[in-house]
């Protein structure tokens, strides 16, 4: 979609997003309760006395507080927790909200289950818990006397606060460097925080104070990092007529309540950040005192973007004019306090390191690094200390074995872990994983290519799953350990998103464990200490409450009373001292960051002539594709253009559609080089032409009948695009076309 100057899209709003965002959460609650009212399962709860616990939410990155209202022994509402930093009016989402149907609802694995038939038929016996420890600990023994310990994976949702860090601490003194974490924004923003800040942490990015929010895709008003805080965040720029310029394809929820829209094309957006560059340096808009005093390599990124991104030539093919691009430049760079913000959607892909860098670079150019209303650099989490690992001479071995993925070594250096990889080592060697662990994690559901992850479980010898529902993962194990819900468990979750200070929300149970199920940390505690030896003495702890007591040490009753510990508000770190790089500043550029932007962006899998369109998911904030689903009330929420009984739609430019001879609601065949599907059509002149979208979070094959079977997985529709720069997925979708049904 080519934007015209008249065209330019300057979408202001007649109210504030704050007045329209106010009375969802209470409208929400009471359909769910309208709705919700004649099922069996519905709690109806015998008067009792009120009581309230306070909590945090894990069902997302944004861990809000959360206050549960019980009658007696039952719990029947979860609210928003007044005055937590990141949800300080008491919003929640409408995950959040309809939590106890994920408590209560008829989905969850009832105890430990072992496969009793053909992988993936869901044909299980249970099995009582010495049973499920002894076995698998037994085949973990038997995989270590074969000297293959690094065999043994673990795939978790993230890799901070003491359940990832025990799996992790178990596979260290088990002997396996193989830990692995879903890819999310944060695999972008750490590789960037390191390369040009020497920090080896999180980005705070300060929404809440800046006055000019240029975002690159991310759906700020649709569960992007910390939902309720970010919304808030736009909602007072909106209130101080702040700007917000979105950078999308399609014209989203927050693309519509921007006051300008730039549809760039896929794939572009580095390019577009680049020239904006281009733009404020030609014009000599960027701070001066920044630059000149706390910056290093800035005449090479000068000469970098004036040979290659000079407006003219991007706007060529990016689909923003060249006129457009000058005054977004212009009017960012002279604003108060300009924030550009990176990370596509919900920020649950990596995406592209070299636009991570480049958007990363406009916030250096104006100089809002390490202040207020800025990127404010959060050293990493380091509150777990805990005793050395004991590693035995197997141990050693296994752990000097290289990563599947290869991430951290010369090959993909700014990689932490590379998930699709992992699945990509096993389908070519299937040999190299004797055993998976998946905890918190849906791969087969929530990866992009997740046939071909479906068909590496399949090649596993061994796959143990920690869920606590029958999703398409634990469909493909062996052995189920379900975990408690998060209403039923402690647990510790560091924020990483949605804050500029550290941030520990404290999951505590509510309520008392429903089913026959165990807290996963005192599952793999008990795992190890049934291997015996060094792998059982590296977890001195008798069960994993006392091994958080001990992590969170005297902060243990006011965090537990409270629901989460902050640290002090404090000014962000001074800029003198602020970076770890060898210089002490923030660097530009150099070779390594040079050598990322020479790298070009890759290219959707697919041959253009065979498949003529672009498909690209979307993320809405009334649908989930983590680990845990949607819960039902979810699902009512969803408009009948998106999922009409099990029919899901795509979004198309009525233009497009046209062009094939397709009309709304029409059923067609949407095939791309991996997949297809049946889907119906929806118009919508707000998506690029040429583009077809579709939400994430639909066409589960499991997870129970309320999410199973309706419209479909765009994950089983397209795969990784690797990003050269960094080995990441860039997310940039897929070649498509349409047929008529
Ligand atoms: S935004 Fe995330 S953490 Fe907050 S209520 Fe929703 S799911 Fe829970």
């Amino acid at each position: 979609m080519k934007l015209s100057r008249r065209c330019f899209l300057s979408l202001s709003i007649g109210g504030t997003v704050g007045t329209a965002l106010t009375p969802l959460p209470w409208k929400l609650t009471d359909d769910m309760s309208i709705w919700s009212q004649n099922w069996p399962w519905t709690p109806v709860p015998p008067d009792g006395a009120y009581t309230y616990i306070n909590s945090t939410c894990t069902l997302c990155p944004g861990h809000c507080g959360i206050r549960v209202r019980k009658v007696d022994d039952r719990a029947v509402k979860i609210e928003g927790q007044e005055g937590t930093p990141l949800n300080q009016g008491g919003g929640l989402c409408p995950l959040g909200l309809s939590g106890l149907q994920l408590l209560y609802g008829p989905r969850r694995i009832q105890g430990p289950l072992k496969r009793d038939g053909e992988r993936g038929k869901g044909q299980w016996k249970p099995i009582s818990w010495q049973q499920a420890i002894d076995e698998v600990s037994r085949k973990l023994a038997d995989i270590r006397s074969q000297g293959k310990p690094q065999s043994l994976a673990c795939l978790t949702d993230s890799d901070t606060g003491t359940v990832p860090q025990l799996f992790k601490r178990f596979l260290n003194a088990y002997g396996s460097p193989n830990f692995f974490r879903m890819p999310s924004v944060e695999d972008a923003y750490e590789s960037v925080l390191s390369l040009t800040q020497g920090v080896d942490g999180f980005a705070g990015l300060d929404l809440y104070n800046a006055d000019f929010i240029l975002s690159f895709g991310s759906a700020l008003l649709d569960g992007y990092g910390a939902p309720p805080r970010v919304m808030q965040a736009i909602s007072r720029l909106k209130e101080q007529n702040g700007t917000l310029v979105q950078v999308e394809h399609r014209l989203s929820n927050t693309a519509a309540k921007a006051n300008v829209w730039l549809a760039a094309k896929p794939g572009t957006e580095a390019d577009l950040a680049l020239s904006m560059a281009y733009v404020i340096i030609a014009q000599q808009k960027y701070d001066t005192d920044f630059i000149g005093t706390h910056t290093e390599g800035f005449e090479a990124f000068v000469r970098m973007v004036q040979e290659r991104f000079d407006p003219q030539k991007v706007a060529a093919y990016c689909g923003v004019e060249a006129d457009v691009i000058v005054r977004t430049a212009l009017a960012f760079a002279t604003a108060q306090k300009p924030l550009a913000v990176y990370g596509k959607g919900k920020g649950q892909t990596a995406g592209s390191l070299r636009e991570a860098l480049a958007v990363h670079a406009l916030n250096a150019l104006v100089g809002n690094i390490n202040r207020v209303g800025g990127v404010q650099a959060i050293p990493a989490y380091d509150y777990l200390q805990w005793p050395a690992v004991m590693t035995d001479e197997t141990a050693a071995a296994g752990l000097q074995t290289q990563r599947l993925d290869r991430a951290r070594s010369p090959e993909f250096p700014h990689a932490q872990a590379i998930v699709h990889r992992l699945f990509e080592t096993v389908n070519a060697s299937p040999g190299e994983v004797q055993a998976l662990f998946v905890a918190e994690a849906n791969p087969c559901y929530s990866l992009p290519g997740s046939a071909n992850v479906q068909e590496a479980f399949d090649k596993i010898p061994y796959v143990v799953s920690f869920s606590s529902y029958m999703d398409e993962t634990a469909m493909q194990a062996d052995l189920i350990l379900p975990n408690h819900v998060y209403l039923e468990r402690y647990e510790d979750v560091p924020v990483r998103s949605g804050t500029t200070r550290p941030m520990i929300g404290l999951c505590q149970p509510v309520v008392a464990p429903q089913l026959n199920t165990r807290h996963v940390g005192d599952s793999v505690i008990l795992i190890a200490k049934a291997l015996k030896g060094a792998v059982a003495e590296s977890f001195p702890w008798a069960d994993y409450e006392s091994c958080l007591q001990e992590a969170l040490g005297d902060q243990w009753d006011a965090i537990s009373d409270q629901g989460f510990w902050a640290a002090a508000e404090s000014a962000p770190a001074s800029l003198d001292n602020g970076f770890g790089t060898p210089s002490g500043k923030f660097t530009l550029m150099d070779e390594t960051i040079g050598a990322v932007y020479q790298v070009g962006e890759p290219s959707a899998a697919g041959d253009a002539s065979e498949y003529p369109l672009l498909l690209m998911p979307y993320d809405s904030i009334r649908l989930t594709s983590r680990y845990v689903g949607g819960t039902p009330f979810m699902l009512k929420t969803v408009a009948d253009t998106v999922l009409k009984g099990q029919d899901g739609f795509v979004d198309l430019n009525p233009e497009t559609a046209a062009h094939i001879g397709l009309g709304e609601g029409q059923a067609v065949r949407l095939s791309t080089p991996v997949g297809e599907a049946r889907v119906r059509v929806h118009l919508d002149d707000g998506v690029m032409p040429g583009i077809v979208s579709i939400p994430r979070g639909l066409g589960h094959t499991a997870q129970g009948p309320f999410l199973a079977g309706k419209g479909v997985n765009v994950n089983r529709l397209i795969a990784p695009v690797e990003d050269p720069a960094s080995g990441l997925d860039a997310a940039l979708g897929i070649r498509a076309k349409l047929t008529k049904a």
